[in-house]
């Protein structure tokens, strides 16, 4: 799938582990592609907790979820992902998520400002690691390009280096002969209990 574009390579790879009925995280809803995508894989009996820390991302994720009838199997929360421990109920928090989302960066069309940050991202991959099942998929879009963009990738990458590789396998995709600060896709696959 290498000539896939990331967000499409994101999509095929969660398709493959993703079943109806299991539960998910979009932890940047945005303008709530990835959000649509998770509730058409999860199902009607599925569900898909979503975080973003801007209303005005929510309702545009809402809509789209209205316009597609598949609001029944999605919570949002106007919360950062930082406090996914606050909303995701506690019976789950323990690797009972098959896939968490994450497309880090600023809302397209939105405020550059409200951008996510390293240090809150590094909060909730922590707790990410933890609640995906074995077998489960972590999918991280980092873009590069924009101020805090870099040192968010390179500090994701320094946090992956302290982690036990007989327990994760980690795989970055990015694209071939491209601009000068290509989007990285890194996936994490949780193979052992941490
Ligand atoms: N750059 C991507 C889109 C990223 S959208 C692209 O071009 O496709 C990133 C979203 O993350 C934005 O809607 C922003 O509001 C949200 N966000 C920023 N900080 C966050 C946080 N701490 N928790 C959850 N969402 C956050």
């Amino acid at each position: 799938m290498p000539d896939l574009p990331l967000t499409q390579l994101a999509h095929a790879i969660l398709e493959s582990v993703i079943t109806a009925g299991d539960t998910v995280i979009d932890a940047t809803v945005g303008n709530g592609h990835d959000t649509l995508f998770l509730a058409h894989n999860v199902g009607p009996n599925g569900k898909v907790y979503g975080f973003d820390i801007q209303q005005a991302a929510l309702d545009t994720c809402y809509q789209r979820l209205c316009d597609n009838a598949a609001t029944k199997q999605v919570s949002l929360f106007h919360a950062g992902h930082e406090t996914m421990p606050m909303f995701i109920p506690e019976d789950l928090q323990l690797e009972q998520i098959k896939a968490i989302m994450f497309n880090l960066g600023y809302l397209p069309g939105g405020d550059k400002q409200r951008c996510t940050q390293f240090s809150t991202t590094l909060n909730a991959l922590s707790f990410s690691l933890q609640a995906i099942s074995i077998d489960g998929v972590i999918s991280i879009l980092a873009y590069t390009g924009h101020s805090g963009g870099k040192e968010e990738c390179d500090s994701i990458k320094n946090w992956l280096g302290t982690l036990d590789k007989n327990a994760i396998q980690i795989t970055i995709h990015k694209p071939e002969n491209t601009i000068h600060s290509p989007p990285e896709l890194i996936i994490i696959r949780k193979s052992k209990h941490q």
